[in-house]
This record gives structure tokens, C-alpha cells and sequence, in this order.
């Protein structure tokens, strides 16, 4: 891991320990690297009515948009407690889209420190964006 990599990695363990995961009993983690070089985190919090459940991918990038970080993320962590990896849902990934780019970073790691390490458009490809809107 490099320097920026390890902090958003420690940034993500430590919110991790807040997710509220009663339901599924998985612990996530991430945290989000802004243009401006401000780090956000997040972790999942789920919900007794399942659909109100958010990733903690989602809570990082709202909390980042909803205290004024420029809309573009150039990194993502994510942190679980299982032994692989897991990699951003769907869903995430779509919210990545709106804030992300082709080039934005993704990586992926379990609390023994092993990282898996994507490019968004190797993972997302041919994504909806706010560009097809225009
Ligand atoms: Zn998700």
C-alpha cells in the first residue's frame, strides 16, 4: 500500500467498527478520496425494513457531497471483515458513476490488510452518467 492508500485504508477500519449491521452481520468500511484531497468515511447501516439498508460506499460520498466536497472522487476503499474482498454492489458502483471517472481508483481489502486493486471503468464499463443527460 502506498501513503494515501494506507490512510484511507486506516480511515475505513476505524469506521467500520460503527457499521450497524444487525441483519446480515457484515462489517464495512470505506472511505473516499475528493479532488481537494479530502478523505470521507462511511459504514453500511442497515435498516429492519431491508431496502432502507445504505453501503458504507454510498454513506462516504453523501457525507462528502452533503458537507461541500467538490463532486469528484478520485479514490475508494472498502473494507469487510470477511475473508475476501468485497468489491462495491451495483448499486455503489452507479453512485461512483456520478461522482467518479473511468480513472478513479477502487480498492478493495479485509481487515488482514489484503487488497484487491481496480480502475472504476475496468468495473464499470460503459456506465449512465450525468453526460448522457446532457
Ligand atoms: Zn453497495
Amino acid at each position: 500500500m502506498n501513503d494515501i492508500q494506507k490512510k484511507l485504508y486506516d480511515a475505513a477500519c476505524e469506521v467500520q467498527k460503527r457499521a450497524h449491521a444487525p441483519y446480515s452481520g457484515a462489517h464495512i468500511g470505506a472511505a473516499v478520496l475528493m479532488s481537494n484531497g479530502a478523505i470521507y468515511t462511511g459504514c453500511n447501516v442497515e435498516n429492519a425494513s431491508y431496502g432502507g439498508t445504505v453501503c458504507a460506499e454510498r454513506v462516504a460520498l453523501w457525507k462528502a457531497v452533503s458537507e461541500g466536497a467538490p463532486k469528484q472522487v478520485k479514490e475508494v476503499m472498502v473494507i469487510s471483515d470477511a475473508d475476501k474482498p468485497w468489491p462495491p454492489c451495483g448499486f455503489c458502483r452507479q453512485v461512483i458513476a456520478e461522482f467518479g471517472s473511468e480513472d478513479t481508483m477502487i480498492y478493495t481489502a479485509n481487515l488482514q490488510g489484503k487488497m484487491k486493486t481496480f480502475k472504476f471503468g475496468d468495473i464499470f464499463p460503459e456506465a449512465f452518467t450525468p453526460k448522457h443527460l446532457d
